[in-house]
């Protein structure tokens, strides 16, 4: 990789891949694979991430709105795509774009009849949600009966899979709840099999799911940030590798004097003589406010920078004193070889934020292919 020039993302296809190859590992060869790339891909590029994956082979993308099934869909996709969380007034482009909703309550679930049935589907895949502890969405086990009765009768929609979602999978101290979870699954699961005499395929971990508990793979599994490199665990971590990487450049370096500020509001103020560096980027690329005054740092010729004063819309400012660097020179912010886990924990955040929050001003860079 040539040395930055600018502010970019780089994307590394083979850690993809070597990402969804550690994953499969994890799970029987005859579970199915579901990659989640909502949210532009965790922030990198749903469509490169999406056709790496479908090359790879996977099973099922996911994404979170219909929009983000239809870029793909625009893009040549063909892999089935689970419709996380698509709004009723959108269920015709989900139809057009061949993509398949969660339907989660009662009031979804009648809105899609109604739309598969305006546009005359027969069989229209559709995957029901139920809650079991997490209370974001999904109908509760009561509802089976009324789910029973509005589908009697009716030929518009094919139910493919139920399914659920785990709130903490990654949390070892709430293995009891994760345990309940996947318990009141089975229940939900073994009712609504006999009650409306179909058997849907089943499905509800995530990464850490995969990771904590692989005895309830059932016939799928959903990895997002696995695939991105992150394990939300340091021994997992360890075997995943970044996907994105976010580059930067010095733009300039300043000498400042004992006394001096730096930046809006005067947040950091210079106790002793000290060099410092303005890279541009800023609150608008992604990389918030929270991150200023310190909580995060950055690499400069292998060295750790820290965040100095407010970060601005377009600009970040960094103390490099006593590290040896010009005005041109690369600057890692997080990636290969420092974690967005560690970048965020200092302004008490998660990768998932920091990842899917990159906005699209970065200018994103695939290498790998
Ligand atoms: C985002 C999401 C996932 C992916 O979770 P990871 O922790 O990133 O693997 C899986 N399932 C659902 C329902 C989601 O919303």
């Amino acid at each position: 990789m040539p040395r930055a020039r600018e502010t970019t993302l780089e994307l590394d296809l083979v850690a993809l891949e070597h990402n969804y190859n550690y994953i499969r590992t994890k799970i029987h060869t005859s579970t199915m694979f579901l990659a989640v790339v909502k949210a532009f891909g965790y922030g990198s590029d749903s469509v490169i991430i999406a056709k790496k994956l479908e090359k790879l082979g996977v099973d099922y993308l996911a994404v979170a709105y219909a929009h983000e099934g239809k870029v793909l869909r625009e893009a040549g996709i063909k892999t089935p795509i689970l419709v996380l969380h698509a709004q009723p007034c959108n269920y015709s482009m989900v139809i057009k774009y061949c993509l398949e909703p969660s339907l989660y309550s009662p009031r979804v679930l009648r809105e899609f009849i109604k739309a598969s049935k305006a546009q005359k589907q027969k069989s229209y895949p559709v995957h029901l949600k139920f809650n079991t502890g997490l209370n974001r969405l999904g109908f509760w086990e009561n509802d089976i009966d009324s789910i029973a009765e509005e589908l009697e009768g009716r030929d518009e929609l094919k139910i493919k899979s139920i399914f659920s979602h785990l709130a903490a999978s990654e949390d070892k101290s709430e293995e009891e709840f994760s345990k309940n979870q996947i318990r009141s699954f089975d229940k939900i699961a073994k009712e609504f099999t006999s009650k409306l005499r179909i058997s849907p395929f089943m499905h509800i971990l995530n990464t850490s799911g995969i990771f904590n508990y692989p005895e309830a793979q059932f016939q799928m599994v959903r990895s997002g940030i696995g695939l991105y490199g992150y394990g939300n665990e340091a021994r997992y971590d360890d075997k995943l590798r970044p996907v994105a990487t976010l580059k930067t450049i010095i733009s300039q370096i300043h000498n400042i004097e004992p006394n001096e500020s730096v930046g809006y509001n005067r947040a950091f103020s210079a106790e002793e003589y000290k060099k410092t560096a303005t890279l541009p980027l800023g609150h608008a690329d992604g990389i918030g406010r929270q991150y200023g005054n310190g909580k995060a740092s950055v690499i400069v010729n292998g060295k750790e920078a820290p965040i100095i004063g407010n970060v601005c819309m377009d600009m970040i400012m960094i103390d490099i004193t006593g590290i040896e660097c010009k005005e041109g020179d690369e600057v890692v912010v997080f990636g290969k070889g420092h974690s967005a886990e560690t970048f965020a924990a200092g302004a008490n955040t998660i990768s998932y934020e920091l990842l899917s929050g990159i906005s699209q001003r970065v200018k994103r860079i695939i290498t790998g292919t």
